[in-house]
């Protein structure tokens, strides 16, 4: 008898294969193969072949041989069934999952050491410009050749010319050396009684080894790390993994300090900033068990572990968990899953948890664990709207006078002050006076955006950047471009024409582009480095700095437009967030929120402090509307490059349309990007009963219609953002 496998191909154009499994082979359900394709040779993962339909039956007679299997532990079951869910939940192929799962191809293979490079100091005899550039921009770094040139922004063979001639050398790196192992009891911190309840409650979760979903919901400053943390403790002690998510890679670095500074050691980190010997190392560590906890963005939630005990979502009420590319997941809802599947905890923590989180908990499928006030001494600030109609900023001036006298007195005690605006750059629109001329992104629907700092105006959706032009291109006036609303640099300024003597910083993607940057900015926070902090939502979360007793909100109407229906409980998260920022410690804090309509509902909330009332009135609307949670939502995308062939596409999906009592499909309308990076944009959007099968539905209805090639169609589950 021939052994048959099914085989799972990283490739997202193909379904299951089959293939014969030689003599002398282990193939089991989960195992890693190199398979034959064609000429070529790819990954793969053996599936049972009963939970995934083969592409195309092929007898055993003609069944080609797998090339070998690879040396590393196999995909455990618990993994393929999120893989399926997630696969069929979110319309996605399952090879475009599986590739989350084996993110590290060069785990997979068998060499222990990597080759490697860095700078030696010397300098190549015959410099030229690209080798300048490569040997200003490598500075400390160390990477594989391919890395570096990536880093540099030079081609593969300028980092191998300043290898041959010394200014880089070799340095081989051991990629399995490893992690030291973190302590339970290294520094156990004494709990107040809140938090003790609330960490025996996640501890007595981590022992009974079944699936439970909770939500830990503690105001800004309540130590709902230090309260997990010994939820983390648990699993280590009984020799199992942790898993915490981060929303963003710029809050590793404040995690791993404290991390360190409870347990004696780091973490295993998975982000997208990893040299490929980082990845293979905690790849592989976390697929033999060795890895006991791993902190990461969304996609170290794929990873194979072994014996998985927890998994953290922190500041779970963050959209940037919702992937907006490639499979359309949202890793809080993935993670939830994957406790599932693993039988283990999944913590929600947040202090302004999502309307759906809170759901959940009405229904008792979550337990809510509460942490009412802030730790020690630390009151919550007191939180004050400014209405800008009634006093207004001066002429020209974005801070308003009551907020400015503010600043005045915290600088005054030394104290340090963060403004937050959601926006990048100098300003949000620069236009002609003389004619009117806006400058328009040629990619998208999109206005330009002007960054004075580096002369240029730049496309936040493409990534399209231009120099500023000395003179209109429409008119030919020269100095007549006006920059409209501001963006954090013109505040940025506005603060160095008030308080010159106050050091700033404007904290943003742009300036905290790696881990390393982040860590820089907090220690010279921690330092007093830094008197004014002008951030975007970078800045809102997660940080903790002792001596920051004042919060301004620059616009805090900015999220509420724009017809999203998450808009207000969005605005009320991310202002609550940034004033969870303000006195921390013993200091006490202070927040002004700048806006046009303080009696929104939303303000009087956020002044109130009422939260209860706010989201009550917000699930009512909700719950009205049958909108999420309620009823549910997709969003089929349509684009091409050819406007005309997106449009036909568009409609012809929407007359193919079945009809579902409770269900409704709006559009095809533009979206509101009509154009993104060159292609044309078309929606529809499927709102349903929560009851209906929306996935079975869209599977059918898609499945039985072409379309050109040219034209591509997506679906996104659950959409977040209406762009
Ligand atoms: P949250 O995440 O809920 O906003 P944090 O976990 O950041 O709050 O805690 C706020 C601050 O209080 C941190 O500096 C933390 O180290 C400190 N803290 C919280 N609980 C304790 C404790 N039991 N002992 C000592 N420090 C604590
Ligand atoms: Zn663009």
């Amino acid at each position: 008898m021939s052994a048959r496998a099914r085989v799972l191909l990283l490739n997202a154009a193909l379904g299951p294969l089959d293939y014969r499994v030689p003599e002398g082979m282990v193939a089991e359900p989960g195992s890693i193969i190199v398979a034959p394709l064609g000429p070529r040779q790819m990954l793969g993962v053996v599936w049972e072949a009963d939970r995934m339909r083969s592409a195309g039956e092929v007898g055993d007679n003609r069944l080609r041989n797998l090339i070998g299997a690879v040396d590393a532990p196999p995909i455990p079951a618990a993994l393929r069934r999120l893989i399926e869910w997630t696969a069929d939940y979110y319309l996605a192929p399952p090879a475009a999952v599986l590739r989350m799962a084996l993110a590290s191809t060069s785990a997979l293979e068998g060499a222990r050491t990597l080759t490697e490079y860095r700078a030696t100091g010397a300098l190549p005899q015959r410099m030229t410009s690209k080798r300048e550039q490569a040997l200003a921009r490598i500075g400390e770094r160390q990477g594989l050749i391919r890395e570096l040139a990536l880093a540099a922004e030079v081609s593969d063979a300028v980092i191998r010319g300043l290898v041959s001639t010394g200014a880089l050398e070799a340095v081989e790196v051991s990629i399995d050396s490893p992690f030291a192992p973190p302590d339970p009891d290294f520094s156990i911190p004494a709990l107040s009684t809140d938090q003790s309840a609330a960490a025996a409650t996640l501890v007595a979760a981590v022992e009974a080894r079944a699936f439970a979903p909770i939500l830990l919901d503690g105001v800004t400053g309540s130590g709902k790390t230090e309260v997990y943390f010994e939820a983390i403790a648990q699993a280590i002690r009984s020799g199992q993994q942790s898993l915490v998510l981060l929303p963003e890679i710029a809050l590793t670095e404040p995690f791993l300090k404290r991390f360190t500074a409870r347990f004696g050691a780091m973490p295993i980190v998975w982000h997208s900033d990893l040299r490929q010997s980082q990845r293979r190392r905690a790849w592989r560590a976390i697929a033999s068990g060795e890895a006991r906890v791993t902190v990461g963005a969304r996609s170290a939630l794929f990873l194979p572990y072994r014996n998985l005990a927890l998994i953290v979502v922190d500041e779970a009420h963050e959209t940037s968990f919702k992937q907006e590319e490639g499979v359309h997941y949202h890793a809080r809802d993935v993670a939830v899953m994957r406790g599932r599947f693993e039988q283990c905890p999944v913590v929600l923590a947040s202090a302004t948890p999502a309307i759906e989180t809170r759901q959940q908990v009405v229904l008792g499928r979550y337990t809510e664990v509460k942490l009412p006030g802030r730790y020690g001494v630390a009151q919550l600030p007191t939180i004050t709207a400014l209405d800008l109609i009634a006093e207004p900023p001066q002429r020209g001036r974005w801070l308003a006078p009551r907020l400015v006298a503010a600043i005045d007195e915290t600088l005054e005690r030394g104290e340090q002050v963060l403004l937050f605006l959601n926006r990048r750059g100098y300003a949000p629109l620069t236009l002609c006076r003389t004619c009117g001329h806006r400058f328009q992104c040629p990619n998208c629907t999109a206005w330009m955006v002007e960054h004075r700092l580096v002369r240029r105006i730049a496309c936040h959706h493409c990534g399209h950047i231009e120099k500023v032009p000395e003179k209109c291109p429409e008119c030919g006036n020269e100095d007549t471009l006006v920059a409209c609303g501001p963006g954090v640099e013109r505040i940025a300024d506005e603060a160095a024409l008030l308080w010159p003597e106050a050091k700033r910083a404007v904290i943003t993607s742009d300036t905290i582009s790696s881990p390393a940057k982040a860590a820089e900015f907090v220690h010279r926070m921690e330092a007093r480095d830094i008197d004014i902090v002008i951030g975007t939502q970078l800045v809102t979360k997660g940080y903790h700095f002792p001596n920051l007793t004042l919060v301004g909100v620059i616009d805090a109407d900015l999220g509420l437009s724009g017809g999203d229906l998450r808009a207000a409980e969005r605005t009320f998260q991310q202002v609550s967030q940034v004033a969870g920022r303000a006195g921390r410690s013993a200091k006490p804090g202070h927040v002004y929120i700048q806006t046009h309509d303080p009696k929104a509902a939303v303000m009087q909330a956020l002044v109130g402090g009422d939260a209860a009332a706010f989201y009550e009135a917000e699930t009512e609307a909700r719950r009205e509307a049958n909108a999420p949670p309620f009823g549910r939502y997709a969003a089929i995308i349509i684009s091409s490059e050819d406007k005309a062939a997106a449009d036909d596409t568009a409609r012809a999906i929407k007359r193919s349309a079945p009809r579902v009592d409770d269900m409704h499909v709006y559009g095809p309308a533009p979206a509101p990007l009509a154009m993104l990076r060159g292609r044309h944009r078309f929606r529809l959007l499927v709102h349903a009963k929560r009851s209906i099968d929306i996935q079975q539905i869209l599977r059918d209805w898609l499945g039985a219609i072409d379309w050109p090639g040219k034209v591509r169609v997506t679906v996104d589950v659950d959409p977040y953002s209406f762009l």
